[in-house]
């Protein structure tokens, strides 16, 4: 017997029951084949709805037998004509699958219908980084650092599998309970199979995006990341990525000449401003390696294991 859901109630669950009966389009079914050769189900109630990206809708779910609640990432076939996009999905599937980490959103498994591709996955209820500096302005350098060694820890461990994220951003950093950090989406995430392969498809966010993706023509690898995290920690201490503008020819070409600047209006300390230095180099090879990054003066004060919940609204009090 799977875990009963602490989320789920006797209430909430008659309250599923009658609305499962009076909307079917809110059950998702998945068909399993039982040893005996027999067609079974699992029945799950699609839930609220959490979020929409490039081709997918998230929605929380519930499995109506174990009560577990996770999130669902529904695909629709009808958006997956070209091959293209198919294999895009089937490595995202592969690659997420793979991974098994604390600091990542936990892949739990894939079944599709006549009409779309579900993945199911950890849910995160606490909204992602990009929402919470919305409504934040900016993060205190306290909390800066909280997400920071999360999240290199989580990507060294994406790295030691040999995998590249290409799409690190506050918009794919959600916070799970105790807003621990769960990276997520690895739509764009590719698997390296040789050292010193490098890879050249333009892709990533534009505000995140490092120099050597922008001129094809060098390749990339494992320090795309790194560019990434450098954009992650200015936008969470200053409240705006740093080369960002309303055009983006001109963020691209900001981020080939390097061109950021750190506001007067915010209080910025001199180890945060040196580790955004030391991994906003345009030389990928320059960037301050992750280990070095974990052993910088900026992350060499007590960090908290946990946040309040509050600070998705307002900031922690200080320890
Ligand atoms: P896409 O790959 O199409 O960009 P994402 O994986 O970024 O889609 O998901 C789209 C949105 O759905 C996210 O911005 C977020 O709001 C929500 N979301 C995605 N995964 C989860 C999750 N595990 N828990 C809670 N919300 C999620």
């Amino acid at each position: 017997m799977r875990k009963r859901s602490p989320y789920f109630s006797k209430e909430r669950s008659k309250k599923l029951t009658s609305k499962l009966n009076s909307n079917p389009n809110t059950v998702i079914q998945e068909k399993i084949i039982g040893k005996d050769g027999k067609i079974e189900f699992n029945k799950y109630h699609k839930g609220s709805f959490l979020g929409k990206g490039g081709f997918a809708k998230v929605y929380e779910i519930t499995d109506l037998e174990t009560k577990n609640i996770d999130a669902v990432k529904i695909v629709e076939k009808a958006s997956l004509k070209k091959s293209r996009a198919k294999q895009k999905l089937m490595s995202e599937i592969k690659i997420h699958n793979s991974l098994n980490h604390e600091g990542i959103v936990k892949f739990k498994k894939y079944f599709e219908d006549k009409d779309n591709v579900y993945m199911i996955l950890e849910l995160c209820p606490n909204s992602s980084l990009n929402d919470i500096v919305k409504r934040r302005k900016r993060l205190t350098e306290s909390e800066a650092r909280y997400y920071l060694h999360q999240l290199v820890k989580a990507t060294q461990y994406m790295h030691s599998r040999k995998i590249i994220h290409r799409d690190l951003k506050l918009g794919n950093l959600f916070c799970g309970n105790k807003m621990r950090l769960k990276v997520g989406d690895f739509g764009l995430a590719t698997k390296i199979s040789y050292e010193g392969e490098k890879r050249r498809t333009i892709c990533g966010t534009p505000n995140y995006i490092a120099p050597e993706v922008l001129s094809s023509k060098i390749g990339h690898s494992y320090e795309v990341d790194l560019w990434s995290i450098g954009v992650i920690l200015f936008t969470m201490i200053v409240g705006r990525p740093p080369f960002e503008t309303s055009n983006v020819k001109t963020t691209y070409k900001r981020i080939k000449m390097n061109f950021y600047t750190f506001p007067d209006h915010v209080t910025i300390s001199e180890e945060a401003k040196d580790l955004i230095q030391r991994l906003l180099k345009n030389d990928p090879e320059a960037r301050l390696p992750l280990d070095k990054v974990l052993d910088h003066d900026f992350l060499k004060v007590p960090i908290p294991e946990s946040l309040p919940v509050s600070a998705m609204a307002c900031p922690p009090p200080p320890e």
